[in-house]
């Protein structure tokens, strides 16, 4: 297909496009679900996906749920989902751990519940999940007590982070050879009515400036999220379409990786956001200028219904 980027997608252009792949990588929030409720068609569209043969894979950067809390939320949300199709941080971490830095040791955690069970499950033991009180007495802060084990550090969303875990993390990461690695770099997390949160590249930026280091990412727009799908199923980059809703992540990971993209607008970014990048005329931010943009993944209803 030879159109311009940043092209809408309709009419006959959603079945060619549809055509032209084999596997459909979705973001989740702000793409099939907001929060709590789906995305009105999204159930329809990516059951229909998968009854027309394609490979539907679900690729998000929260990694404050498990493989298998994110498929029984969407079972619930009436998708047709199993847990192995979903590729969220906190998998994609215990998998970048096992299988890329073979770890051997404990991971000093600084994240969720979900990250410690993603971990356990391929066999990686942590300490530092939940609270880490400070008790009454003068703290001799430069030298806590610390896991000898511990041969990773790893930073994900915490609501418990505190200048403890701080510093703790920071004493590991100048012990000779301590992996650093962290779940995304997201710096806040969008809510409903244009509120936010912090998200995770809050903490890990202030993980990495106390350590003075860099932390090697897993999510989005890092090409080992992709990887990950990609080893697992065979899926090959020419013939995967990564929808998003965010340019910066979603579509920025697509790019990296050599697949077609499509911006959905039910989220994140809007249609200004690609065309500034685009007339920027900044090679580097060509990569978050999607192929195609639809107002809502509902959009892809009636090719697949017809
Ligand atoms: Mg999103």
């Amino acid at each position: 297909m030879s159109v311009s980027k940043c092209t809408r997608l309709s009419g006959a252009l959603v079945k060619q496009l549809l055509d032209s792949v084999d596997s459909i990588l979705f973001d989740c929030d702000g793409v099939i679900w907001r929060g709590d409720q789906a995305i009105p068609g999204a159930p329809q569209v990516i059951n229909l996906l998968k009854e027309n043969g394609k490979r539907v894979f679900f690729v998000t950067n929260n990694s404050t749920k498990s493989r298998k809390m994110y498929a029984d939320k969407m079972t619930a949300l009436g998708f047709d989902v199993t847990e192995d199709e979903v590729f969220g941080t906190a998998y994609c971490c215990a998998m970048y751990l096992k299988t890329v830095c073979k770890l051997e040791g404990k991971v000093y955690l600084i994240g969720s519940n979900a990250m410690r069970q993603e971990l356990e499950a391929v066999g990686i033991q942590q300490t530092g999940v939940g609270p880490d009180h400070i008790c009454g007495k003068p703290i001799d802060w430069a030298n806590v007590p610390l896991d000898p084990e511990v041969k990773a550090v790893v930073v994900g969303f915490d609501e418990h982070f505190s200048y403890m875990k701080l510093n703790r993390a920071m004493q590991y990461l100048t012990q000779q050879g301590c992996l650093f690695v962290g779940t995304n770099r997201d710096t806040r997390l969008p809510l409903e009515g244009g509120k936010a949160v912090p998200g995770t590249g809050c903490l890990l930026q202030a993980v990495e400036t106390a350590a003075q280091r860099e932390a090697q990412t897993v999510g989005k727009p890092n090409h080992f999220m992709f990887d990950c799908v990609a080893s697992q199923f065979g899926v090959k980059a020419d013939r995967c379409l990564m929808v998003g809703d965010r340019l910066d992540t979603d579509i920025l990971l697509g790019s990296n990786c050599g697949l077609k993209t499509l911006l959905t607008l039910t989220g994140v970014s809007t249609v200004a956001d690609a065309e500034a990048h685009q007339k920027s005329g900044c090679p580097e931010r060509q990569g978050m200028v999607p192929d195609y943009y639809v107002e809502s993944i509902a959009d892809l209803l009636p090719a697949l219904q017809g």
